[in-house]
């Protein structure tokens, strides 16, 4: 199974990339974040909790992030591998996500992380805010504090993975397809 971690700060394109590596590799898109929105959208007590925190731009707690994540693993019917997108967000998610992996034994192949700078996130943030309505993305002082918490709680996640030595650093910066490429020769790697 080849599973993939996506990372980078709110705003460096994991989601325009996820969709990309999807298509090509076949595996199956995870992102904690569209999840918690789809639990909002439908009122769920989950999604209450949750708009609690992303409303400030802080974590939703990794307890119930983590159940979260091994619930929506658990649902795919023999997934070819998986794409985490916005999870593990922390080290005590990156140890449950070992240990769940492990237990169906499997492992997480790479991390990729997209290398942006804050002023252009925070550039293409605002302009996401207008287009797709995300409240989260149309107030400049919660995108600066989400990119603060990437910083100061989320970043240290990637010493996790480049540890075992499965880790790519790729500029975020670019076309769509010439990044896809960059994203695409370090999967191979791993393959
Ligand atoms: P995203 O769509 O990945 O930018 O996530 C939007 C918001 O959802 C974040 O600012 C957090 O409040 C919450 N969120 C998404 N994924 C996680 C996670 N793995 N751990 C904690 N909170 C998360």
């Amino acid at each position: 199974m080849l599973n993939i971690v996506l990372f980078g700060p709110p705003g460096a394109g994991k989601g325009t990339q996820a969709a990309k590596i999807v298509e090509k590799y076949n595996l199956t898109h995870l992102s904690t974040g569209d999840v918690f929105r789809a639990n909002i959208k439908e009122e769920t007590e989950l999604g209450t909790l949750a708009k609690s925190y992303m409303d400030k731009g802080e974590l939703v707690p990794d307890e119930v992030t983590i159940q979260m994540l091994e619930s929506e693993v658990d649902k795919v019917d023999s997934p070819k591998g998986f794409i985490f997108d916005g999870f593990p967000r922390t080290t005590p998610q990156a140890d449950a996500l070992e240990k769940f992996l492990k237990s169906k034994n499997t492992s997480v192949s790479l991390m990729l992380v997209l290398d942006v700078s804050v002023e252009e996130l925070v550039k293409r943030l605002l302009l996401r805010g207008i287009e797709s309505q995300r409240e989260d993305d149309q107030n400049e002082e919660i995108i600066r504090n989400r990119i603060r918490v990437y910083n100061d709680q989320t970043a240290v996640v990637a010493d996790y993975y480049s540890q075992e030595g499965k880790f790519e650093k790729i500029n975020g910066v670019g076309t769509i397809e010439d990044i896809f490429n960059s994203v695409c020769s370090n999967i191979e790697k791993y393959i």
